[in-house]
């Protein structure tokens, strides 16, 4: 039996033997992976291509790292889609960009308000691999990146960003805007319209040796404030990672994941029993419960992996998608359950 199989084996023993508080949830099942299988799954429609590209070093048997950034890679090239310099702009006009990444041995990095660089999520991983830090912004961010190579681009924005944000400056109406996929019957609530208003790519994997890992790469907010950070390049609110039990990530209103920890939240609750899509429903109905009668107006989602190879997600509302890739099918939409009806 192989080490990785033992440690399973004897997790899954050793649970047995606890105590699990149940969070008035029955732990539902999760479709699994077969262990040594790889993984991936990542966020929105957009994850489709995404995954594609981390499909490319999972399959051979490459680590689940470089996956993980290569995936995300794709999406921040697209300049069709709101991540990336192709992202939505702050209220002030400009695209500032934030990400994070983390492997199978807490190893993490992160850069925030990061401008005119391509690929943020490479920066962050230069950060985790090359400097003494978790985490580099702004100025200082730009400069790590030059230092390390990365080209300057122009300062320019976008076909689609440019009209979304001329549109926006009619009313500059600074209010959350909730994302949501097109999915036949409901429209994006908020300036952007269009089918789709996602801002945020996460992805989580796991590789042939068991072993995870996961990113997380954004525009932020359309509109933002300048200076705002979501929780998408904060290591344990947008993405976390423990190799021993899971690893999940979140997109949508990033105060109200920053408000419960939202990845790390989900990957203890893992911890404590509960299966990944289980564990996202838990976390979710925490952020609910806090809101009150605003939950109606965010919208926030998480997935999820286990260690054992289940993967799950939820959201507080309708219109969130992620897509899996596995040995099985390169090329899957699960369309996530949601909280309010
Ligand atoms: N979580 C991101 C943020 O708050 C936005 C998104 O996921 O679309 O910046």
């Amino acid at each position: 039996m192989s080490t990785r199989r033992k440690f399973i084996a004897s997790t899954a023993a050793g649970l047995a033997g606890l105590a699990v508080p149940s969070y008035g949830l029955a732990a539902t099942s999760s479709p699994v992976t077969a262990v040594g299988q790889p993984l991936v799954i990542s966020t929105w429609d957009t994850g489709l291509a995404a995954n594609l590209g981390a499909w490319k070093v999972l399959r051979p048997g490459g680590r689940a790292l470089d996956a993980v950034e290569a995936g995300v890679m794709v999406t921040e090239a697209s300049q069709n889609c709101c991540v990336g310099l192709g992202g939505n702009p702050d209220r002030d006009g400009i695209v500032t960009l934030d990400a994070c990444i983390m492997d199978e041995k807490f190893n993490c990095g992160s850069v925030a308000a990061l401008e005119r660089i391509k690929h943020p999520i490479s920066v962050a991983r230069r950060v985790m691999e090359r400097t003494p830090h978790v985490m580099l912004v702004g100025e200082g961010a730009q400069q790590f990146a030059v230092a390390q190579g990365f080209p300057l681009e122009p300062q320019q924005l976008s076909a689609d960003a440019a009209k979304a944000y001329k549109e926006w400056l009619k009313t500059s109406q600074y209010k959350p805007v909730i994302n949501v996929e097109n999915t036949g019957s409901k429209k994006p609530v908020g300036p952007v319209g269009g089918a789709n208003n996602h801002d945020t790519i996460a992805m989580l994997a796991q590789d042939a040796q068991g072993n995870l890992s996961g990113s997380c790469t954004t525009s932020g907010m359309g509109f933002k404030m300048r200076g705002r950070l979501g929780d998408s390049p904060l290591i344990g609110s947008g993405l976390f990672v423990d190799n021993a039990v899971g690893a999940a990530a979140a997109t949508g209103q990033g105060e109200d994941v920053i408000r419960i920890a939202g990845a790390h939240t989900v990957v203890e609750l893992m911890r404590q029993g509960l299966a990944p899509k289980a564990a996202c429903k838990a976390a979710i109905e925490r952020i609910a419960k806090i809101k009150g009668a605003q939950a109606r107006d965010i919208q926030v989602c998480f997935i999820a992996i286990s260690a054992k190879g289940e993967h799950g997600a939820y959201a507080l509302q309708k219109g969130f998608s992620y897509a899996v890739c596995d040995a099985k099918n390169q090329q899957q939409l699960v369309q996530s359950d949601f909280l309010l009806a």
